[in-house]
């Protein structure tokens, strides 16, 4: 188990998120500071602080998903490529305890990863649109 977390508040419906995909085990929401548009977080609703203590039962819902949301942000976005981080611990650049994959779009331009690492805050209007858009794409 791990401490209360943002992702514990958002996982309560105690703090917004511009969610697109959610099952019986797994959220998918929009990164509130994005490295590119549709910058994506998908995390375990478990409360497991980093990769190496999550359930075999959520790791294998997480990677079920992950294609799926991923081709589905692609689509949206208009992107080609993308990359998973994945942190575990504050000197791997760990800021929320709560497990969670990073989807970030790459695109020809250069947006997207890259070192040393830049975002930028969310647009809540274009986010709103996006995430209608993933969440739809993501029910069929
Ligand atoms: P980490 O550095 O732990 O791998 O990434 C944590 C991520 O959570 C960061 O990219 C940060 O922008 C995102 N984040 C932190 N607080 C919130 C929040 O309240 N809402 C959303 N949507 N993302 C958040």
């Amino acid at each position: 188990m791990s401490e209360e977390t943002i992702f514990s508040l958002i996982l309560d419906n105690k703090i917004p998120c511009h969610k697109i995909y959610e099952d019986n085990l797994v959220l998918a929401f929009l990164d509130i500071n994005p490295f590119s548009p549709g910058h994506t977080l998908v995390i375990p609703k478990e409360k497991a602080s980093t990769l190496d203590k999550l359930s075999d039962d959520s790791a294998a819902a997480i990677g079920r998903v992950l294609p799926r949301i991923s081709n589905a942000i692609l689509k949206v976005v208009g992107a080609k490529e993308f990359n998973i981080i994945q942190n575990n611990g504050i000197n791997a650049f760990q800021t929320v305890f709560h497990v969670h994959f990073h989807i970030i779009p790459k695109f020809d331009d250069g947006r997207g990863l890259q070192y040393p690492f830049k975002s930028s805050p969310i647009n809540h209007d274009e986010a709103t649109i996006m995430a209608d858009r993933l969440s739809k794409l993501l029910s069929n």
